[in-house]
Parts: structure tokens; C-alpha cells; sequence
């Protein structure tokens, strides 16, 4: 049986997480490693490695869905940032695609 990902553990609750959104296709928790006041995670149910699939384009939206309906949820009116880094260049840590939302300063770019 292949390995679990870090955030498969999470999405079965084997390791704790303050999760604060959930559906049938995804997960949303806060960052252990928070870089701003509000960082959540939107991770899909799924283990997509990354960006680069396999990933169909309604999950994708979805996804993108979600990050938007947290940053509301979280009430980031003052903007937010969705980040998703793929691969080793792109700073990917977690081979289980998710995105940052990010929010409640003022962001900086370009970013390092
Ligand atoms: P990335 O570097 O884009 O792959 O992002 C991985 C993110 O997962 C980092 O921001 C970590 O702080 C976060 N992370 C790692 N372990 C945990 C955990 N147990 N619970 C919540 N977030 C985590």
C-alpha cells in the first residue's frame, strides 16, 4: 500500500489539525506555520501530488472556490493572497497540493 501523505493524515484526523471548512472534495485547515495573522491550507480530499496533476479542471475550480469562500469566512475584507507552490523551485514541501490562503496584513511582492 503506498504511503499517506501528511495531509491525507490530516483529512482521516490521525494527526490534529483546527480544521474550519470541509466538503465532499476538500479540506480547509490553518497552517501549523502561520506567515500572516489568518494562513489556511484548502487541500483536496484526493492526494494530487501538485499542480501538476492529475488534476481535472473542476476540481481546480473548486478549489479556488473554496480558498475564496475562506477568506470570507475568515472575514480577510481587506484582500488576501492564494499561493500554490509546485515542485522543488517553486518552495513545494508537501507533495499533496494545497493552497495558501493568506491574509490580515499587508503583502509584500515580488515574493522571495
Ligand atoms: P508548501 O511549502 O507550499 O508545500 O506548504 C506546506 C505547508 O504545510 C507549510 O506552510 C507548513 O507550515 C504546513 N504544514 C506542515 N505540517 C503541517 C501540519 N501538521 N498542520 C498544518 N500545516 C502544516
Amino acid at each position: 500500500m503506498p504511503s499517506s501523505t501528511l495531509f491525507e493524515r490530516i483529512i482521516r484526523r490521525e494527526i490534529p489539525a483546527d480544521i474550519i471548512y470541509e466538503d465532499a472534495h476538500c479540506v480547509a485547515f490553518r497552517d501549523i506555520a502561520p506567515q500572516a495573522p489568518t494562513h489556511v491550507l484548502v487541500v483536496p480530499v484526493a492526494p494530487v501530488p501538485s499542480l501538476d496533476g492529475p488534476l481535472d479542471s473542476a476540481l481546480a475550480g473548486h478549489l479556488l472556490h473554496v480558498a475564496a469562500l475562506v477568506a470570507k469566512q475568515e472575514q480577510l475584507t481587506e484582500g488576501y493572497r492564494v499561493v500554490i507552490n509546485c515542485g522543488n523551485d517553486g518552495g513545494q514541501t508537501v507533495n499533496h497540493l494545497h493552497l495558501h490562503v493568506i491574509g490580515g496584513r499587508t503583502m509584500a511582492w515580488p515574493p522571495g
